[in-house]
């Protein structure tokens, strides 16, 4: 696996990490996801696509259900749709 590639997702592990409140790095997933990224564009590699589809394209917050995104599936249409804290949406079609 390429270093970047890997650099990408150790800092999406900690951004997921640092969802809970609990945590020390707790509010600084924003800055995780930003460096993720400025690595991507720097290298010219794509963020893997099960990653990116968990970032909200407005705020750039990782969506995580229960914490500061709100999950409905729209069976009719075929999609998830995530709803971020920022009033966002993402439709993750799964048909
Ligand atoms: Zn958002």
């Amino acid at each position: 696996m390429e270093v970047a590639e890997f650099r990408i997702k150790r800092l999406f592990l900690l951004a997921k990490e640092s969802m809970d409140p609990d945590s020390p790095m707790h509010g600084l997933g924003k800055r995780y996801v930003h460096i993720a990224e400025e690595i991507s564009s720097h290298y010219r590699i794509r963020i893997p696509n099960e990653i990116r589809v968990q970032i909200c394209r407005s705020c750039h917050n990782l969506l995580v259900p229960g914490i500061n995104a709100k999950v409905r599936v729209v069976s009719g249409k075929g999609y998830v749709a995530y709803a971020c804290e920022c009033g966002a949406e993402r439709h993750i079609f799964y048909k």
